[in-house]
């Protein structure tokens, strides 16, 4: 895959409409924002884009990913029924044993999918068991090293099907954090490990052992959710890994009542937890203005996109932001701002990525361009993004990777 780099390593997009208002020249150097100016102001370099007054936006931030679950590339697989988690993670592996199209293959795909639609960051959760060891992991670190010019791809350690209750798999985490992984993860300790402690003292560990992130799913429902969620942020705080720990779902939070709800929001926001949600489909969904509130830092993901556990998705986050602000009755310009503020800024503090992030002179040259008169507005329509710049190149013109 070539992007269109010119030859000084310098980029300039013409009359973009920034975020602010203000129609300006942003002139990309090296991989990052260089100059903005007023628009017509700047001189062209070897490389020019002329955005005709489309609106340019950081590039998005996809804050949960499995690329290594996409069905993508398969032709079209069925779903096949399971309720529950547990049911769930075995109807996925009778799926995976059948699949003859290699991780890397899909993940591929699904990766340059997203990219099209202007993710130019992500985190993604690669499936570490028994059954599988670290192959998807070691899978996924080729591919994102192949993939390097199109996105960034942070891989976290994801024990699918549990951590304390499957032997050998807190080994195995560990030898992921060794081979390249950035983030441990976790999957319900109660509902799936049925023992909180014992998972917790594994992931927390592992995380103060190899200076990894923590990114848990956590499905559990109600009370015993909630609990789960100020375990995780009294250890955060005992553990010294403020800013470097999310949840992923915490559906329990869209079902407390509302003293419960804001002690354990406050309790994530003192110990500096985050929450990831996806607007889950029937499942709960976390308040969003109400963590905001209390200072959680809330951002987004896809989740499962077209594989074993959804048939659905497509890793467009100008869509997911649409997806949130629909489930939580979001309509003022306030309210579709901050439903984007989950896949650009939050995430960019979420994923540790707050320092490049932005469209302002020194930040990453990491953009995309829509065709929209103001965030609001793209949120609500998520038109064809008109162009996707990583590291200060196009990648993606129209909705299509450049060939
Ligand atoms: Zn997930």
């Amino acid at each position: 895959m070539t992007a269109e780099a010119p030859q000084d390593g310098s980029l300039l997009l013409r009359d973009a409409l920034l975020p602010d208002g203000r129609r300006a020249d942003v002139r990309c150097r090296s991989g990052r924002i260089e100059r903005i100016a007023p628009a017509g102001s700047l001189a062209g370099g070897t490389g020019t884009a002329d955005l005709g007054g489309a609106l340019l936006l950081p590039g998005l931030i996809e804050g949960h990913i499995h690329l290594d679950k996409t069905l993508l590339g398969t032709g079209w697989v069925p779903h096949v029924a399971g309720t529950g988690v547990a049911a769930r993670i075995e109807a996925e592996k009778s799926v995976r044993r059948s699949l003859a199209i290699p991780v890397s293959v899909r993940a591929r795909q699904l990766v340059e999918q997203v990219v099209a639609s202007g993710t130019t960051s992500m985190r993604c959760h690669v499936d570490v068991d028994a059954e599988l060891g670290l192959s998807g992991l070691e899978a996924l670190l080729d591919l994102r090293e192949r993939v390097r010019s199109l996105a960034d791809v942070e891989l976290v350690a994801f024990p699918q099907s549990g951590v304390v209750g499957q032997r050998g798999v807190a080994a195995l985490l560990d030898g992921a954090l060794r081979a390249g992984a950035e983030v441990v993860g976790g999957l319900d300790p109660a509902g799936i490990d049925g023992d909180v402690a014992g998972q917790l003292d594994v992931v927390f560990g592992l995380a103060e052992r190899h200076g990894a992130a923590i990114d848990l799913h956590l499905h559990d429902p109600g009370e015993l959710g909630a609990f789960e969620l100020r375990e995780i942020a009294r250890r955060t705080r005992a553990s010294g890994l403020a800013g470097r720990v999310a949840v992923s779902h915490a559906w329990a939070l869209g079902t407390l009542d509302d003293r419960t709800l804001g002690e354990t929001a406050q309790a994530l926001a003192d110990a500096g937890v985050a929450i990831m949600t996806s607007a889950p489909g029937p499942w709960p969904m976390p308040p969003v203005k109400r963590l905001v509130e209390h200072g959680v830092t809330v951002f987004a993901g896809s989740d499962n996109i077209r594989d074993p556990w959804s048939p659905l998705g497509n890793g467009d986050m100008l869509e997911r932001a649409s997806l949130i602000a629909y489930r939580q009755g979001f309509a003022s310009d306030e309210d579709l701002e901050l439903a984007l503020s989950l896949a650009s800024g939050r995430a960019a503090r979420a994923l540790g990525l707050a320092d490049d992030h932005g469209v302002h002179e020194g930040a990453a040259a990491d953009l995309v361009a829509v065709r929209a008169t103001c965030v609001p507005e793209a949120v609500a329509a998520h038109p064809v993004r008109a162009l996707v710049v990583k590291r200060g190149a196009i990648v993606a013109r129209d909705g299509a990777l450049c060939a």
